[in-house]
């Protein structure tokens, strides 16, 4: 019999658990904090928690942590760990230790069905939503969680396309019950799904980050096909409409290639565009997958790119490029175990 797993619910959801089992109610604070506070992965080691309690919730559930399959470290000490998401499926989630700064980029789907034309995951396509408990073993399962301070939700799949699964990883990675993790500490990436960011915008405090990779219209239709159903200027004009910068921070992410996004022109028209959005610009270096044209802009370039963007008053990150040697580009190493596993 499959077993609903209770790690993901929460802490009103166990509430309802704890009831329909005939339990006490403060049960369900007790239950939360075993699967959000520590380290344990069965219900056995719930030590305040009665016997026939433990064996009532054990008939019913299962405890629904899984231990990554695999990790990979690169030299810079940035890890990928994969995991299964069933029926040969997997998912991988990046740590990216950065000084005092350690970062955990978690996966929302198996696969993507956006179709990004740099993206590795995008040519997998799409093969399943990570349900909230799925995206939060990534966090609650390996060795780092306990130095995590920043969750970024850039790895496979996006995010918008599975919102209610991330809505509720979100509600539990930051309550008190939960994780409790800052809300500034936590943002999600997307491509821009104008109702959903709305959803998001009004129900979460998270930061959010959006993929533009070029301000012109015709060119951003041909990287990412999500431009033809949600124009760049309906995400600009959605952003505005909210008071962002009180509360979080909004980004903009920019992947340099190679002669597509790295001109003049294009400065100028990001100035233009981001005229008056309170945001920064994350430029990012691109890491070749296999299968695609595009290449990384040279280094003199994005750096110039940079200091362009500056003069004009707009506030820019530049990533380091970290763990090439890992397979670091957004699920290659993902792809790689598919590959694998359907051999
Ligand atoms: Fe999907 Fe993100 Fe890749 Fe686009 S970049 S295909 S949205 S995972």
């Amino acid at each position: 019999m499959h077993k609903e797993a209770l790690f993901g619910k929460t802490l009103d959801e166990i509430r309802q658990v704890v009831l329909s089992l005939g339990l006490p109610a403060y049960t369900a604070t007790q239950i939360a904090y075993w699967l959000y506070k520590t380290d344990i992965t069965t219900f056995d080691d719930m030590t305040n928690v009665s016997k026939k309690v433990r064996s009532l919730l054990a008939g019913h559930f299962e405890f629904g942590v899984k231990a990554p399959v695999k990790v990979n470290e690169s030299a810079d000490g940035t890890k990928k760990y994969l995991f299964t998401a069933g029926n040969g499926k997997f998912i991988e989630a990046a740590y990216i230790p950065d000084g005092k700064r350690h970062t955990l980029c978690v996966s929302s789907q198996v696969g993507c069905k956006m179709g990004c034309l740099f993206c590795m995951t995008g040519k997998q396509g799409f093969q399943g939503h990570l349900s909230a408990g799925e995206i939060l073993n990534q966090l609650r399962s390996i060795p780092e969680r306990k130095l995590m301070t920043n969750i970024v939700y850039m790895g496979m799949g996006e995010p918008f396309d599975n919102l209610d699964a991330v809505m509720q990883s979100q509600e539990i990675l930051t309550a008190e019950y939960g994780f409790a993790i800052s809300v500034r500490k936590v943002t999600v990436s997307t491509i821009g799904i104008v109702p959903a960011m709305r959803v998001f915008l009004e129900k979460s405090k998270c930061n959010l980050a959006v993929s533009l990779h070029t301000p012109f219209e015709d060119e951003r239709r041909r990287l990412m096909p999500i431009q033809n159903v949600y124009p760049l200027r309906d995400v600009i004009a959605t952003i505005q409409e909210y008071d962002i910068g009180r509360y979080r921070r909004v980004s903009f992410e920019y992947i340099m290639f190679k002669g597509v996004n790295d001109t003049r022109r294009h400065v100028n028209e990001l100035a233009r565009l981001l005229n008056k959005v309170k945001s920064r610009i994350n430029l990012i270096r691109f890491h070749p997958i296999p299968g695609t044209p595009l290449m990384c802009s040279d280094e003199a370039t994005i750096l110039d790119f940079q200091q362009a963007l500056n003069d004009k008053g707009i506030v820019t990150t530049l990533r380091a490029s970290r763990g090439q040697d890992i397979e670091a580009a957004c699920g290659l190493l993902s792809t790689k175990e598919l590959v694998k596993a359907q051999k």
